[in-house]
């Protein structure tokens, strides 16, 4: 008994010590306790921000609290860890001794900016509070030794809107209502008549303060808080509870950022970049983040804090005039800009201050950019000898290759169309649609089907929903770093952004553009690769890249080709993962040629049938009463059939096509109108009442579980004969041609779930593969394998295999059957599951790896062991999915198929599987 008690007490004193020591703050500045292994913990700013540090640069001092806090502070119904007062005090002491100012003092006042920083960054999803620590007091120190009156106040009545809106909830009620504080300020301007901010006096800020002191008690029934202590744990909650605000909750959906992960928060001594002319605030990127060049690229405006940059409130100038204006501050900052990308070694978007004359840098972090601009910087770091081709391509998100396939406008039609202005070009590509002015009519347009551009003045958190909505988005207020061009960069929308020649009246719902008035629904063109705006509907045209590889623009002619090309040729000497395509037509497959696939994984034979006349025969096919009718149909699609597959193996040359034996859900063949059953008796000469009683009669509950796949085939032999028939005299006569193609045609079962199934159908098929031989005098070789599509097939795979060649995993049925969701109907209840974090993502889009991946992977494994020579691949939409390529790779798949376009992106998705397995 006492043994048991002194245990339990240990374990007890260790726990209490484990969580003692847990440490939930860290300092940066000359003292900085973390580094960018503490990513996870710190954020991607806290640690960025101790890097920084480390390495020299100018960062005012500061404390990270870490995402254990947040962490801590959902768990625990918003409640902070006791050790975290005290750590914060001593932290804020730190920061005190470092720059001989004091929190709270009426003498030389420290102040305070209080930042969310995530693992992931959520640009301008969450919460910050600047100028922090001001009060009524230490607002007339600030004016006493700053010497700047206005200043001071400015910076105070900032502080109030702020901390107002952020941490009382004084917001405007709906989308169409005012910020009541930037309606207060217009209003205030109007009254003294001035035009700009900086033109208001000190006493008509001081009145403005008085204003917005009221709306908060007006709004909350409590007064804007005096305590400097208060405001601190005022602003930290509101920061944390930013995580889950709306917006941030739809941001980490859209990326798939755990819930879990929390965000930390940032405290930081304030500088001021809006005490007079020789200061400065700016935001700017090692690189051009819109195409990737290497420039200085960046704007700033002087004497301005900011979040007047980003807000897109004043249109900042570009960071070249700084050379100008502020040449030492420029010259260091060319330096830093040197100094981030060595440490990095990538291109970095950061945010700096001059106060009075000096520099200092508030952040820095991986800088996002578009799909284009991450090929073409992960290139040139490469030749530029700072990073690996390894990692240059684990740095370009593999879906970003698409954007290099993005449409262009015709160029033949641009030039007899006139651009009615130009923005700056902040997402490239060519997108045409109606004008929406707000988030709502943006989705609207597109739940509809149609393409919609949101056209704002400048764009904030709350147009999240519009912006992904909208196939393109165009601004009139606001530069390269403004919420619209961050936003839309990263989600690889078009963008034109700050086109100030654009005049937006939402009032009206009118954009104006000199002497055009185009009014919502209108038809606009935008480019984001040029910044030019059209008015009208301008038809676009493919990519450089796509134009290259048809032949209509030579290579050299195209740096974008040459970029796609390099990194096509690296992913190809890391990947050992094969990529094929699903195509149905010669068209399609020489369009995946081109994007490099090497085979045709998936060829769906019905899809055949839906062109002209052949729908006429399938349908008699398929509503046949007999097998002498059924026959006589198949008889007229064999023609279609042989043609069909020709065309394919002339295409794809000697490439491998694994073609699929018919698996129609019969529904979707079925004629369900009154006019297309009459068409129907027609082309039979019977009753159209005979058709209506089939169509009955071949009524399923549960098409897709239905008499599909292998079914079909082994209920009527003579369709497997029809089609193994058509395949294998195509092959013949590809072999007969002059110069001979040889084609080892791979014919897939569909829908097996028994050995004896694939039995059935491989008989017969091997029968007529030797009749065809005979007949046409030609020998070849040829593989039958299968589909594993349903849980059965996967668990079964061992004695499946003992018939099949190969395995070819149908992930879209396999889902449908594993999960037991309708691949048709789940989109009904897919976005619930999603906002409640049970699925975290489509499960037809990305392979759910716990449960189908698991059907997967004991497939594979069941399947190779009483077949070690059985090729395995993949054919569901999964194919084209990076997350899901890596799961295939790490199963060992030998190959994944997917749509032609999504060709590239499964090349650089499996070359990054490889690399990140070593
Ligand atoms: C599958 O089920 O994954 C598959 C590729 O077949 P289909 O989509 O044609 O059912
Ligand atoms: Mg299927």
């Amino acid at each position: 008994m006492p043994a048991k008690v002194t245990k339990k007490k240990t374990r007890a004193a260790k726990k209490a010590k484990k969580s003692a020591s847990v440490k939930y703050v860290y300092d940066f500045g000359k003292k900085t306790d973390g580094d960018a292994t503490l990513r996870n913990t710190l954020g991607g700013k806290g640690a960025n921000l101790a890097e920084m540090a480390k390495i020299g640069l100018p960062v005012p001092p500061g404390f990270t609290l870490t995402t254990d806090v947040c962490t801590y502070y959902y768990d625990h119904k918003r409640t902070y860890p006791k050790s975290l007062q005290s750590e914060v005090k001593t932290s804020v002491s730190v920061i005190e001794k470092e720059v001989g100012k004091k929190f709270g003092a009426t003498k030389t006042p420290l102040l305070l900016s209080v930042r969310s920083g995530a693992r992931e960054s959520m640009p301008g999803m969450m919460d910050t509070i600047l100028n922090l620590g001001l009060n009524d007091q230490t607002v007339l120190a600030l004016a006493d030794e700053s010497g700047n009156e206005a200043f001071a106040y400015d910076c105070y009545r900032r502080f109030i809107s702020m901390y107002g809106d952020v941490v009382m909830g004084v917001q405007p009620v709906n989308e169409n209502d005012h910020c009541p504080f930037e309606h207060a300020l217009e209003k205030l301007r109007t009254e003294v008549g001035v035009q700009q901010d900086n033109e208001l006096t000190s006493e008509n800020l001081q009145e403005l303060i008085e204003r917005y002191k009221k709306i908060i008690k007006d709004r909350t029934g409590s007064a804007f808080p005096q305590d400097v202590y208060e405001q601190l744990w005022g602003a930290v909650g509101a920061v944390f509870s930013s995580w889950q605000n709306e917006r941030a909750t739809l941001y980490r959906q859209k990326y798939n950022i755990p819930a879990a992960w929390g965000t930390a928060v940032n405290v930081q001594a304030m500088v001021f970049g809006n005490m007079g002319d020789n200061c400065a605030t700016g935001v700017a990127f090692t690189r051009d983040p819109a195409n990737g060049e290497k420039i200085f690229y960046g704007e700033y405006l002087i004497n301005a804090q900011g979040e007047d940059v980003v807000a897109g409130i004043r249109t900042p100038k570009p960071i070249a005039l700084l050379a100008e204006e502020m040449p030492k501050a420029h010259k260091e900052l060319e330096a830093v800009r040197k100094k981030l990308e060595r440490h990095f070694k990538d291109m970095q978007d950061f945010e700096f201050t001059v106060e009075n004359g000096k520099l200092y840098m508030l952040q820095t972090r991986n800088g996002k950019r578009t799909g284009l601009a991450a090929v073409r910087i992960a290139v040139e770091l490469v030749k530029e000898k700072l990073i690996s081709k390894q990692t240059a391509l684990l740095k370009i998100p593999a879906d970003s290759i698409s954007s290099l396939l993005v449409a262009v406008f015709d160029a033949a039609i641009i030039k007899k169309t006139k651009s009615l202005a130009t923005g700056l070009p902040a997402g490239p590509g060519a997108a045409a649609g109606k004008i929406a002015f707000t988030a709502n009519r943006a989705e609207e347009i597109a739940s509809k089907g149609g393409h919609a551009i949101l056209c704002r003045v400048e764009t904030t958190p709350e147009d999240l929903r519009g912006m992904i909505a909208a196939d393109g988005i165009l601004t009139s207020r606001g530069g390269v770093s403004s919420h619209a061009a961050l936003v839309a960069r990263q989600m690889n929308k078009v963008c034109v952004c700050g086109a100030s020649d654009v005049i937006i009246d939402y009032g009206a719902k009118t954009l104006t553009i000199g002497k055009t008035i185009l009014k919502e629904g209108d038809d606009i063109s935008i480019d984001g690769t040029t910044g030019e705006i059209y008015a009208g509907h301008v038809a676009t045209a493919p990519s450089e890249v796509d134009q290259v590889l048809s032949g209509k623009l030579k290579p050299a002619k195209s740096y974008t080709y040459q970029l796609y090309q390099q990194v096509m040729e690296w992913a190809d000497k890391y990947r050992t993962l094969g990529v094929r395509t699903n195509a149905d037509s010669p068209e399609q497959a020489k369009n995946a040629i081109g994007f490099g696939a090497e085979g045709i994984g998936l060829c769906r034979t019905e899809h055949m049938f839906f062109e002209g006349d052949r729908i006429t025969f399938m349908r008699q096919m398929i509503l046949a009463s007999d097998e002498a009718e059924r026959r006589a149909a198949l008889k007229k699609l064999l023609p279609f059939q042989r043609k069909d597959f020709s065309g394919l193996f002339k295409a794809m040359g000697n490439l491998p096509v694994t073609v699929r034996l018919l698996d129609p859900p019969l529904h979707e063949f079925l004629p369900h109108d009154e006019s297309s059953k009459r068409e129907l008796a027609n082309s039979l000469g019977v009753d159209v009442d005979v058709i209506s009683n089939r169509v009955h009669a071949l009524h399923e509950s549960n098409p897709m579980l239905g008499h599909r796949g292998c079914r079909l085939g082994i209920s009527y032999p003579e369709i497997t004969e029809m089609q193994a028939q058509a395949i294998f005299e195509a092959a013949a006569a590809c072999y007969k041609l002059k110069k001979p193609i040889k084609v080892i045609p791979e014919v897939m079962v569909p829908l097996v779930g028994f050995a004896d199934e694939l039995k059935n159908q491989v008989a017969l098929i091997h029968r007529v593969a030797a009749e065809v031989m005979e007949a046409k005098k030609v020998k070849f070789k040829y593989l039958v394998g299968t589909m594993i599509e349903v849980p059965r097939g996967a668990l079964t795979a061992d004695e499946i295999a003992e018939t099949a060649e190969f395995f070819s995993f149908g992930t879209n049925d396999l889902t449908q059957t594993g999960l037991g969701m309708s691949r048709d109907d789940a989109g009904t209840f897919l976005g619930k599951y999603k906002d409640l974090d049970i699925l975290p993502q489509n499960p037809f889009a990305s392979i759910d790896v716990a449960g189908v991946g698991q059907l997967v992977d004991i497939g594979a494994k069941k399947g190779r062991s009483t077949n070690k020579d059985l090729k395995l691949g993949i054919c569901g939409e999964h194919g084209g999915d990076p997350a899901s390529i890596q799961f295939f790779h790490s199963v060992g798949l030998n190959y994944v198929s997917c749509s032609p376009p999504r060709v590239p992106v499964a090349r650089l998705a499996a070359a990054q599987a490889a690399i990140k397995q070593g």
